[in-house]
């Protein structure tokens, strides 16, 4: 992968005509050193944020060797950078044929759940398998997240006690797991999941080998600054000193977002400027799918790439359009740019190391495979913020 020191020596020296996507491997190696340090408990990373080989590369050789995959393609694509990690299947609906050709193929023995059919299911299609180890997923509010998971999974509260109690028999280890929902603002939530967690083990007297407190850690945009991650963490540890269990359950948690955004940006050119509308080259069919719908605002920077280039100081709020021939094809923003902005200047979008590169289609026949890395910094960080930094131990 060709490296330059910095988003504008790339821009100088290629003058890209497609999107160009970068990735800073030393933001997923900061990211990951301040989870391993200060996270209560094992990290998983979630692989679905970005499989990117070398974002998988980077995160095994800073230490992190246990991932959350959700398909047979993304155990694939762990193993060809580590043989010995764990993988553990934590997506709660999967075909039967996948579930064997990861219990038999792949020696996957950790899979989550959260109805009695997909219990039955992993159990059947295991050969009623005596090492397995099997994940409840509890429904909890996704209330402060800004992508809502718990329409789609998790079992209530009250079919979660038969389903542990069921899982308990079959398995060698049970977990209950959660997921507040991804770019979670606030960290009371995950207290209020581990909450509903003790719920389910007075109920049912059964104190779980695994809790396992997903993802959701927010990354930080213009508009989303959270809070800092340490506050989730000691949120965390409340929480699950006030279950008082006589035995201590490993902790994990899926971090995905958090881990990885800060290590990736797409350069985009404009094409054509119509007042505050801007035609770039890259969009929501693209790397940019969460700028649509979802109204991600990520952060933007115009890049100087020749000394003589005149930025103005005067902001202008932008909204963008990709360059595929449809409507959706649209990222409202609002986009903080200098106001002098015109066709041909190049854009940093930043924060795009989560759930960018892997949201590309090859849509109106736009699709851009050029990724190069870069050493300069991300034009935001999380792990910047002073209170993160008197707390960093890389
Ligand atoms: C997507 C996903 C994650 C990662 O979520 P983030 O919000 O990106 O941290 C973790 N666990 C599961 C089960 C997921 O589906």
């Amino acid at each position: 992968m060709l490296k330059f020191k910095s988003v504008e020596e790339l821009v100088n020296q290629l003058k890209p005509e497609k999107p160009v996507y970068c990735i800073r491997k030393n933001s997923v190696t900061r990211a990951s050193k301040f989870f391993q340090n200060n996270f209560p408990g094992e990290i998983l990373y979630a692989v679905k944020t970005n499989p990117h080989p070398e974002i998988i590369k980077t995160l095994v050789e800073s230490g992190i060797d246990q991932f959350d995959i959700a398909s047979i393609e993304e155990i694939k694509q762990v193993k060809k950078f580590t043989s010995s990690a764990k993988c553990s299947y934590m997506h709660t609906v999967k075909s039967p044929e996948s579930i064997k050709r990861a219990y038999f193929q792949f020696g996957i023995k950790t899979f989550s759940l959260d109805t009695k059919e997909e219990l039955i299911k992993i159990i059947n299609n295991t050969n009623n398998a005596k090492d397995l180890e099997l994940f409840v997923r509890v429904a909890v509010s996704n209330e402060h997240a800004e992508i809502d998971l718990s329409k789609k999974f998790g079992a209530l509260n009250s079919e979660a006690l038969g389903l542990l109690r069921l899982a308990k028999q079959h398995a060698k280890k049970v977990g209950l797991s959660f997921h507040v929902g991804s770019q979670c603002m606030h960290p009371i939530s995950y207290a209020k999941g581990i909450s509903e967690i003790g719920n389910i083990i007075k109920k049912t007297k059964i104190i779980p080998d695994y809790i396992n407190v997903g993802g959701g850690f927010p990354t930080i945009y213009p508009d989303l600054i959270p809070h800092n991650l340490m506050e989730y963490f000691g949120e965390i540890k409340k929480g699950l000193e006030n279950l008082k269990l006589d035995r201590s359950p490993k902790i994990i948690c899926e971090p995905g977002r958090a881990l990885v955004a800060e290590s990736g940006s797409t350069i985009v050119r404009v094409n054509l400027r119509r007042k505050q509308k801007l035609y770039i080259n890259d969009g929501t069919y693209g790397t940019l799918f969460d700028a649509g719908t979802p109204n991600i605002v990520y952060p933007s920077k115009m890049i100087k790439e020749t000394s003589n280039k005149i930025i103005s100081k005067k902001i202008t709020a932008f909204n963008f359009f990709g360059p595929t021939c449809d409507s959706m094809d649209y990222m409202k923003g609002p986009f903080l740019l200098p106001n002098n902005i015109k066709e041909n200047d190049y854009i940093e979008l930043g924060q795009l190391g989560a759930y960018g590169l892997t949201f590309r289609t090859q849509f109106n026949g736009f699709y851009s495979d050029e990724i190069y890395e870069v050493e300069d910094a991300p034009i935001m960080s999380l792990y910047d913020k002073d209170i993160n930094k008197s707390t960093f131990v890389a």
